[in-house]
């Protein structure tokens, strides 16, 4: 089974990496390939270059060998469309390989304004992760598409290579990228959110307004 788990992880977090290290457990001990996508360049002058972002997802992974990063998206030109990402690993893959992507229900809400959405299904499962505050409105055209392609375990997933929606409700860290740049720009301590080497990556770089040398 390929599992990708796509984010801008700007920075990566402890949210990120639990919720991680959970899908693979439940999945049956998997291997999760996070995969950072593209930011546009006009999208504020602190936020961390692609190779930034790989560099703290290199070191909040190390020695956690069910975590992967896959930099496909980053070495792309141009933004990367979910459709065209798993088309290219479905073509490495074969076409026997299980394949699931991760989305938050807040993403899988408005999945039907993705580009190709509805050739997605037929390249991959989705694993949607309910998220608090996040419902899925009835009567829209993802709840039809949950509905219809529903199953009831992860054993479904290994069963087939695509296709196939499956609902995870795991625990969740209440931590966000953007609380975590905010608190870095205010002069206030984001520890205990990240790893501490992530950290210590960032305020060696001076991102974010973190001061650079400046301890924790
Ligand atoms: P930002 O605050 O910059 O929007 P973020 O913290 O939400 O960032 P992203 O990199 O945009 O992180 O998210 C990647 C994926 O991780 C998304 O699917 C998002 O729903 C999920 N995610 C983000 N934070 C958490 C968290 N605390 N727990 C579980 N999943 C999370």
């Amino acid at each position: 089974m390929h599992v990708i788990y796509g984010g801008t992880f700007d920075p990566v977090h402890h949210g990120h990496l639990r919720l991680a290290l959970e899908i693979s457990e439940r999945l049956g001990d998997v291997p999760v390939d996070l995969v950072p996508c593209h930011i546009p360049p006009h999208r504020g002058a602190t936020r961390a270059t692609a190779g930034q972002r790989q560099r703290m997802l290199a070191l909040a992974i190390e020695g956690e060998l069910r975590l992967r990063i896959d930099d496909r998206e980053l070495r792309r030109a141009g933004a990367s469309y979910t459709a065209d990402t798993l088309r290219q690993l479905r073509s490495e893959l074969g076409d026997e390989v299980p394949l699931v992507m991760v989305v938050g229900t807040d993403a899988f809400a408005g999945f039907d304004r993705w580009r190709e959405w509805q050739q997605i299904p037929g390249l991959a499962h989705i694993v949607v992760v309910r998220r608090p505050g996040s419902t899925l409105a009835p009567e829209t055209e993802p709840a039809r598409l949950l509905e219809t392609r529903r199953v009831g375990n992860a054993q479904a997933l290994h069963a087939d290579p695509s296709g196939h929606i499956l609902e995870l409700d795991p625990p969740l860290l209440d931590i966000s990228a953007t609380g975590i740049r905010e608190r870095l720009a205010s002069g206030r301590s984001a520890r205990y959110l990240m790893p501490d080497v992530v950290l210590t990556e960032i305020q060696r770089m001076g991102l974010y307004g973190a001061c650079p040398g400046e301890n924790f």
